[in-house]
This record gives structure tokens, C-alpha cells and sequence, in this order.
């Protein structure tokens, strides 16, 4: 333990194909890298990674906890940003580790959101056939998404996330301590994967959102009221990944707003809206169409909205037309399958919605 704490709220085991690992979550865990390391005994060197400005807020706790482990260390920065998550820059990566001595026996540690997560992982599932791997993920979407389920990826010119790899941590910290330097839109985009987990698959965590929503958007939320959302939205996201870990089905119900979410993002161009802007827009036109597919009853949906109704509106933008937003909902074949609720708590999967109650839905994002 270090002086400052450091001890999890929360621990939440996750099972994988590649074995089982922990997601620590709680104000200081990230100065708990060293003995996490040397507990899965991972005694090699640790090539850090991270980008330029969580580096300078967030590496000196971790860092100091691999100097008094005796774990050498190789801090690695790249640029912040989604434009950072490309194959050239794994390849700049690849280079740096090689130049740095990094072994098949040595560990990738990610320390950062879900672009150096998505990153660090690609390389560390490809560097010499894979090397271990560990996140710090230091977004709230990070935390609660991005850090668990062990997709990794980088982006290609013609789209996102295209190539990639399953390759599960060894193990996650998630240090609550470090969202408190989020920016708020950041921290509101994260709470809406938060509330989305809650919609799907836990109805006995609506009370608590309802009541701390914003509570949970301030910079330092009580610590055991973040860390019990945090690991609640972990527990679904694990549930749900345990029992489907490559998308045959169960899955895609993680999707919920995330199909109009998508393609409103595309339309608006990448960056307009923060992710979490996006789905709580597409979960806004879900609840709409599961009552007009009479799956869930209308208090529930308006109980749904009036949650939803609370986050910030995103900065003006020029909201794409509906046929804009159809457009790329024909480009993307996952939107043959849209995840509507049967219950606040429970998601299903229906096929080929009619374009006009598509486009009526688009219509409800956007109020
Ligand atoms: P991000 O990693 O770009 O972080 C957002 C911004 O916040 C960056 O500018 C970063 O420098 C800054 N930042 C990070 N931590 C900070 C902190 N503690 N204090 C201050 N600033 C901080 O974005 P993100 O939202 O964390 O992740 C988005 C990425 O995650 C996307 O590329 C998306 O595709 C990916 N993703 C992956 C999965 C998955 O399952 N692998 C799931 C969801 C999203
Ligand atoms: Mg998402």
C-alpha cells in the first residue's frame, strides 16, 4: 500500500478465453502497478505507454510503483488522439520497443483512454506473437468499456476499428483518482456507456443513476459512489463478453444506441460529437422504436428519456439530414441488427427495420 491508499473499492474478475484477470477499481490503484506485475509474476521490462497529456497528469504514481518493484521501465509517448490510433503509429511503436530492448517475456502497459488502450493493445498482441499485456485506463470510458472485453485495434483510412485482434489484459487498474483531471464533455461521454450498461442488462442500477447522475459528472465524485458505478458497468460489460466473447449474439445488446449513435457520428464527421453525445442521441431514437415495436411499454421509455434528458446537450452542430443518416446506416452491416429494450434491464435484438420508422427514430435523436 502506498501512503496515499491505493487500495481497490472494487475487484471485479473477468473470465476470458485466454484465462481469467482482475479489474481493480478505486483513487490510487494505478500506484499499485509494480506488485500487480509481480503478483501474475511479470518480473521483465515495462514499455508504458501513453500519450503526451496523460502522461504529464498521470504516469508518476505507476511510474514510481515499477521503481520500487525494481521493474526497469520504458515510457513511451505518443500524440493524443484517435488520429494516433493507426497502423503506422503501431509501427513507430514496434521500433521504439525494439530500440528499447523489449523482450517476448516483457509487458505493454497502457496508461491512458481508449485510444492508447485500443493501441498498446494491437502491438502487444502482435509484438514477437504477443507479449503481456496490462491496462491503466484513465477515461471514464476506458473504465467502464474500452479496458474490458479484450478487443484491440487501429483504425484504417476507410474505417474505424477494421483491424485488430481479441487479446485480453493480464489484468486492469482502474485508478478513479485520474478522471478527476477529465474534461467534462469526456466525462459525460463515458457516463453515457454507464447508463447504456444499466439499460440493458441491470435494472437495480436506474435508482442509483437516477439519483447521482450528476454527482457521477462532477470531477471528484464521492469515491465509492464512482467506484461502485464504475464496477457495476464493468460487472455487465464482463457478464455479457463471458458469455460471448467474439459478438456471435448476446453481445451485440451492448450496441443499444450505438447503430443511429454510429451513423450520426459518420454523418457529423468523426469528432463533432464525443462518442457518448452520439448514443445517448441513438439510445433516445432505440426507446422510441421499442415502443413503436411494442417491446417496451411507454413509462418505461419515458423513464429511459427523462435519464437521458439530463445529460448536457453536445455544443450546436449541423445535425446531418435523416437521409444522410440513413445513408451510412446502409454502409454499416451490423445496422441489419437493432438492439431495442423488452424492459428497463433487458435487451433484444430485432431485424430489418422499415426505413420509415428509421427515419421517424432519427427524427426522436434529435429532440
Ligand atoms: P481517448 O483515449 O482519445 O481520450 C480522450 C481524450 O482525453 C484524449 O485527448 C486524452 O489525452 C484525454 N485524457 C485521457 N485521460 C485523461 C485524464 N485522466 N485527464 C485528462 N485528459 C485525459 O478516448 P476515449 O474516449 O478514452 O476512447 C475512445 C477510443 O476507445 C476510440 O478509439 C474507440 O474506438 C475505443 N473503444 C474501444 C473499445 C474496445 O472494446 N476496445 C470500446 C469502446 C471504445
Ligand atoms: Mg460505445
Amino acid at each position: 500500500m502506498t501512503p496515499e491508499g491505493g487500495r481497490a473499492i472494487a475487484d471485479v474478475k473477468v473470465l476470458s478465453s485466454s484465462g481469467p484477470y482482475r479489474v481493480r477499481i478505486g483513487p490510487g490503484v494505478s500506484a499499485q502497478l509494480g506488485p500487480a506485475l509481480l503478483e501474475l509474476g511479470l518480473r521483465g521490462k515495462v514499455a508504458l505507454i501513453s500519450d503526451d497529456d496523460v502522461f504529464h497528469l498521470h504516469a508518476l504514481a505507476p511510474m514510481g510503483s515499477l521503481e520500487e518493484a525494481k521493474l526497469p521501465c520504458l515510457p513511451i509517448r505518443i500524440p493524443p488522439g484517435e488520429a494516433s490510433k493507426t497502423l503506422a503509429r503501431a509501427d513507430w511503436l514496434y521500433g521504439r520497443l525494439i530500440e528499447g530492448g523489449i523482450g517476448r517475456d516483457d509487458t505493454v502497459v497502457a496508461l491512458g483512454g481508449g485510444v492508447v488502450g485500443d493501441l498498446a493493445g494491437f502491438v502487444a498482441a502482435t509484438y514477437h506473437r504477443g507479449v503481456a499485456f496490462v491496462q491503466l485506463p484513465t477515461t471514464l470510458l476506458s473504465q467502464v468499456d474500452s479496458s474490458v472485453g479484450g478487443k484491440v485495434a487501429v483504425d484504417h483510412p476507410l474505417g474505424k476499428n477494421l483491424v485488430g485482434a481479441f487479446y485480453p489484459p493480464r489484468t486492469v487498474l482502474a485508478d478513479t483518482d485520474t478522471l478527476a483531471t477529465l474534461p467534462p464533455r469526456e466525462r459525460w461521454s463515458g457516463l453515457a456507456e454507464v447508463v447504456k450498461a444499466a439499460f440493458v442488462a441491470d435494472a437495480d442500477f436506474l435508482p442509483i443513476l437516477e439519483e447521482q447522475l450528476e454527482r457521477l459528472a462532477e470531477p471528484s465524485p464521492p469515491a465509492g459512489l464512482l467506484a461502485e458505478a464504475i464496477a457495476r458497468s464493468v460487472r455487465i460489460k464482463a457478464a455479457v463478453v463471458e458469455a460471448d466473447e467474439h459478438e456471435g449474439g448476446l453481445r451485440r445488446i451492448l450496441n443499444f444506441g450505438h447503430t443511429i449513435g454510429h451513423a450520426l457520428e459518420l454523418a457529423t464527421g468523426f469528432g463533432v460529437l464525443t462518442h457518448g453525445e452520439a448514443v445517448v442521441m441513438g439510445m433516445r431514437a432505440a426507446l422510441f422504436v421499442s415502443v413503436e415495436l411494442g417491446t417496451l411499454a411507454a413509462p418505461e421509455a419515458e423513464r429511459a428519456t427523462r435519464l437521458l434528458a439530463r445529460f448536457p446537450a453536445p455544443p450546436p452542430f449541423r445535425a446531418p439530414s435523416p437521409e444522410a443518416v440513413i445513408a451510412g446506416l446502409q454502409r454499416d452491416k451490423k445496422a441489419d441488427r437493432f438492439v431495442v429494450l423488452s424492459a428497463l434491464g433487458k435487451a433484444e435484438v430485432v431485424r430489418g427495420l422499415e426505413p420509415r420508422l428509421l427515419r421517424r427514430a432519427i427524427d426522436k435523436a434529435y429532440e
